[in-house]
């Protein structure tokens, strides 16, 4: 009689910024992994918690009754000692000492960038599922967190297109998104904003005060501007110009973390489930340094190193359906 086999384990991670849809798919991870035979331990607070060595068992019950939750109930946290590939050499050989058959890393590009680097140095295999509220990350269509961060920004705007109608003003509207408007794109075009400034395809402040003045001709008093947060200065420095430049008053809203938290959509939900349950099954089937992927409506495995090499998705038609729809752009020459 052979002795008993240890049975196949999992330890998952979320690294970067938090968003809604992580718990869903950590309880996915582990419902998933137990109900094949598996076992999953969690590394609390990102990767700085695997340098500390820290672990929690999670079970069936430990991931009860957070599929509805924002945040990450194995909290995360932003490690920048990762960026040292003597810091990585040693979280590999703590990963290793873990004895784990295979390591969930659920992060942005950041982090799937560093979960890479792990992989080429540690023995144990390592898997990437994408989350952010800025849809940023190469290799896949859609990232975790991203709809409720739609969704929750346009409720926003809604809210401030109130106060906007009945003032009749001007309103810039920052939304989150680093160095990348998808977001902003996104909540522009669900919003109906008049403008929709990115950092992928910048307006000059005389081309958004022309197309106010349209606007104000065809008798249109008051209008929404969507900033991306990635623009340089943001919604304030595009208000304080557009104020000098045209004499209108532009009052400035810049959402913040309200984007980041709050019950996942429905979307995120089974978005963040079907990625998590699909990094199982990667790791049981022997990948290693990939992610996971949604293109074209299915669940694809990439190399990890996708993440960040490969151009994040831009939704350029919603941008450019936007201003159409706004009705007081010139039609593109
Ligand atoms: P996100 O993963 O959400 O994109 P960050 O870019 O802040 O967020 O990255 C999160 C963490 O991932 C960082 O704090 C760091 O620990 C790790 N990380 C980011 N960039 C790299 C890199 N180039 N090499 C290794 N690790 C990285």
């Amino acid at each position: 009689v052979g002795k008993k086999q240890r049975p196949f384990t999992i330890a998952v991670v979320t690294s970067g910024g938090d968003c809604p849809g992580l718990n869903a798919c950590v309880r996915a991870v582990v419902r998933s992994a137990i109900a094949d035979g598996a076992e999953v331990i969690g590394i609390p607070h990102g990767y700085r918690g695997l340098m500390a060595g820290e672990t929690q068992p999670l079970e069936t019950r430990s991931v009860g009754g957070i599929i509805h939750l924002g945040g990450t109930i194995l909290r995360t946290a932003r490690y920048n000692e990762f960026k040292d590939p003597a810091v990585i050499k040693q979280a590999a050989e703590r990963l290793d000492s873990l004895d784990v058959d295979g390591l969930i890393v659920v992060g942005g590009d950041g982090s799937l960038r560093g979960a890479w680097e792990l992989s080429q140095l540690a023995r144990t295999p390592v898997v990437g599922v994408p989350k952010t509220i800025d849809n940023d990350v190469g290799g896949t269509d859609y990232a975790i967190g991203f709809d409720t961060a739609v969704n929750t920004a346009v409720r926003a705007v809604d809210q401030i297109r109130d106060t906007a109608v009945s003032h009749e003003r001007v309103f810039a509207v920052e939304v989150m998104g680093r160095e990348r408007g998808y977001l902003a794109a996104a909540v522009g075009l669900a919003s109906g904003a008049e403008v929709v400034v990115v950092p992928e395809a910048p307006l000059s402040v005389d081309e958004i005060a022309q197309a106010l003045r349209r606007g104000a001709v065809k008798g249109k008093n008051s209008s929404i501007i969507v900033v991306a947060e990635g623009c340089p200065g943001g919604a304030r420095r595009l208000a304080e110009e557009l104020a000098r430049e045209t004499g209108y008053e532009v009052r400035v809203a810049v959402l913040g973390y309200i984007q980041r938290g709050g019950p996942p959509s429905a979307t995120d939900r089974i978005m963040g489930s079907q990625f998590g349950a699909e990094a199982v099954a990667a790791l049981r089937e022997e990948a290693r340094s990939q992610m996971i992927g949604w293109r074209e409506g299915r669940f694809v495995r990439r190399e990890l190193t996708a993440a960040w090499q490969e151009a994040p998705p831009f939704p350029d038609d919603w941008l450019k359906l936007a201003h159409r729809l706004a009705g007081i752009w010139p039609a593109p020459a």
